[in-house]
């Protein structure tokens, strides 16, 4: 703010991100002949990540798993038989008006469709959504349902992600759920925080640490070499702001299905004091067939770190499945 820039806008909106595929090879060294989806499909999920994110990925390595979280494969226009464009049924409820979606007692906030980065698997990329959505408006409708429900105790904040809004949008939210009085809890769902550590700054840890709400961040980690020096700073600041911090992951072919993959990502979590939470299946949308990884190695892998972690570093293995109540639990 005091580099001559507006004043709205913030050091970190300006990070510049990677966005075409061979200056991502060139940065990697890799062979710039590695085969890409086709300018037509990445038009609609185009390649985007930040500069910062590429740094933590191995050299001249087309294995690496954080490259192959965010790598437009060719294998994204493979057409896979039941994976649609609307896996979790999201779209519905969006289109009705809803920008809360509700478990008990907590009602659940699509604030933003933006995200600082693209994740192949995501069921984002079928989203005809921008960023508009609940934030639009001063969030007047959505302040307007949390108040009439007295159930709700918890607010969670997703998207998208949640952090690609400005500290001043965020803040005058949080502010106005401050003074509904059933509100008690306040939950963000972030993968930016990760992917761009920059942008835990002092605007965001300040409204944080100054609300009386108590405060829940979970943050989506795959595997543990995305959690270098930076990232670990901005995980404490977060927890010197009075926040839990949790972790989900989606379980991801070639990028943490082992073992070992995931019991090195559940150490590396706890030593930066943040406990694994979710494991998620994928969600079965077109584009991302490649990333499956199927319910009978899903299971047999959560019976392999049950046996050799503490039981609270065992994330709990989740589907989504639409218009269930909660998290459908996966027994293993
Ligand atoms: C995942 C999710 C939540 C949060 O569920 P928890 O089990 O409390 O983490 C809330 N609402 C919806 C619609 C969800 O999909
Ligand atoms: S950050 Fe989350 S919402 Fe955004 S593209 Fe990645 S998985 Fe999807």
């Amino acid at each position: 703010m005091h580099d001559g820039s507006s004043p709205s806008e913030s050091s970190w909106q300006r990070i510049p991100l990677v966005t075409r595929p061979a200056e991502l090879l060139a940065l990697l060294e890799l062979d710039p002949a590695l085969e890409a989806l086709d300018y037509e499909h990445l038009r609609d999920f185009p390649l985007r990540v930040p500069h910062g994110f590429v740094a933590r990925m191995r050299k001249k390595d087309p294995q690496d798993p954080l490259f192959q979280q965010i790598w437009p494969a060719s294998a994204e226009s493979l057409d896979t038989p039941g994976f649609s464009s609307d896996a979790v049924g999201d779209l519905a409820s969006l289109k009705s008006g809803g920008v809360i979606h509700k478990y008990h007692g907590r009602a659940l906030v699509i604030a933003t469709g933006a995200c600082a980065i693209n994740c192949r698997y995501c069921f984002r990329r079928h989203f005809p959504y921008n960023d508009s959505l609940a934030s639009r408006g001063n969030w007047r409708e959505t302040l307007a349902q949390i108040e009439a429900d007295g159930s709700i105790e918890e607010v969670i904040l997703s998207g998208g992600d949640p952090l690609s809004l400005t500290d001043d949008k965020l803040s005058a939210f949080v502010s106005a759920l401050e003074r509904i009085p059933h509100v008690r809890r306040l939950r963000l769902h972030t993968r930016t925080a990760v992917v761009l550590p920059e942008r835990v700054d002092e605007a965001l840890l300040g409204w944080l640490s100054r609300t009386r709400l108590q405060k829940v961040v979970v943050l989506h980690v795959n595997h543990a070499n995305e959690i270098d020096a930076a990232v670990e700073t901005a995980i404490t600041r977060l927890r010197g702001a009075g926040a839990t911090l949790l972790n989900q992951s989606v379980l991801l072919r070639n990028v943490n299905d082992s073992s070992d993959t995931l019991a090195a990502l559940s150490e590396r979590l706890f030593a930066c004091g943040v406990l694994p939470y979710y494991l998620h299946l994928l969600d079965r949308v077109q584009g991302a067939g490649h990333f499956e990884v199927n319910e009978n190695k899903a299971v047999k892998l959560m019976g392999e770190l049950a046996a050799r972690l503490p039981g609270y570093l065992v994330p709990r293995l989740a589907r989504e499945l639409p218009g269930a109540p909660a998290k459908t639990l996966l027994p293993w």
